[in-house]
């Protein structure tokens, strides 16, 4: 099968497989511009490609959607843009064989306006980075989305596959590093980097952002190092993480901002107990 799939590819260009919703046929990594549902970017958006880039291009995102569409690009992390794409053409997990993998930088989702800004670690394999969209086609996003949901700030309970008709208000989705990394286990240099883009979505967010919410320590921490860099008011000495932990931060201009943490809605918590559906529906209840 393998072997068949790189003779065609040799032969024919790239191998292009039906996205599980639209049905139309896409390559991996996919182009950007090209059709996939709610793709932010087209073939003009620059391209990071080392850290200074990023800190520029995210410096200079005047908005909310071009700096989403300026993430969804980005190449300045070597070692994570061959583990994405690798996983997006010879490593795809057997049952999604069939489908196009997104291979990019996960895009921030939901209302660019919300008031509430979710913070995750980093893309999963075979998730966000098959899919297109934060949280989206794993056990973890299972979680999450149907939390939302009874909440009140997702549209529907599931999240399936970019372009399934799930709206968000309220709240946009985030992450400390946009790529898939290896064992889920950025690097600290490509956590560094990547906070370029994270400093610009707090910063864009700050004039009508109310609270935070972190999903495991990595980004509890990401977010409170964003916000000194950006010079807002942190508590000193530094919160710990905890689950239900809470501390309030004030932006640049003053407004104060709460931070909630909650143990991530990874299976390693949800299957073991350590998170449970009341646990999580609480924090969230207090954004
Ligand atoms: S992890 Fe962040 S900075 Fe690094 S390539 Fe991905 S989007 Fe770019």
């Amino acid at each position: 099968m393998v072997r068949t799939v790189q003779l065609s590819q040799v032969i024919h260009g790239p191998v292009l497989l039906p996205h599980p919703v639209t049905r139309q046929g896409f390559s991996s990594p996919v182009s950007p511009g090209t059709g996939w549902p709610g793709d932010p970017a087209d073939a003009t958006t620059p391209v990071a490609t080392t850290a200074a880039a990023v800190r520029r291009l995210a410096r200079t995102s005047a908005s909310v959607e071009e700096l989403t569409a300026r993430v969804s690009v980005c190449r300045a992390c070597p070692r994570l843009v061959a583990w994405r794409e690798e996983v997006a053409t010879t490593g795809r997990r057997a049952s999604f064989a069939d489908q196009p993998y997104w291979g990019r930088p996960g895009p921030s989702f939901g209302d660019p306006d919300a008031p509430v800004v979710i913070v995750g670690l980093a893309p999963a394999a075979n998730g966000t980075n098959r899919t297109g969209r934060m949280f989206t086609g794993d056990r973890s996003g299972d979680w999450l989305y149907a939390a939302l949901h009874r909440t009140g700030y997702a549209s529907r309970p599931t999240s399936v596959s970019a372009g399934d008709g799930l709206r968000l208000t309220g709240i946009r989705i985030v992450a400390a590093v946009r790529c898939a990394p290896p064992e889920n286990k950025p690097l600290p240099v490509e956590r560094e980097t990547c906070g370029s883009w994270l400093d610009r979505d707090l910063t864009l967010s700050a004039p009508g952002l109310r609270s935070m919410l972190a999903l495991g320590g990595i980004a509890w921490d990401a977010t409170l190092a964003s916000a000194r860099r950006l010079g807002w008011a942190v508590p000193t000495p530094k919160p710990r993480f905890g689950h239900g932990v809470e501390t309030t931060l004030a932006t640049a201009a003053g407004r104060p901002v709460r931070l909630v943490a909650s143990y991530h809605v990874s299976q390693q918590n949800t299957f073991t107990g350590k998170l449970t559906e009341p646990m999580l529906d609480a924090v969230i209840r207090r954004l």
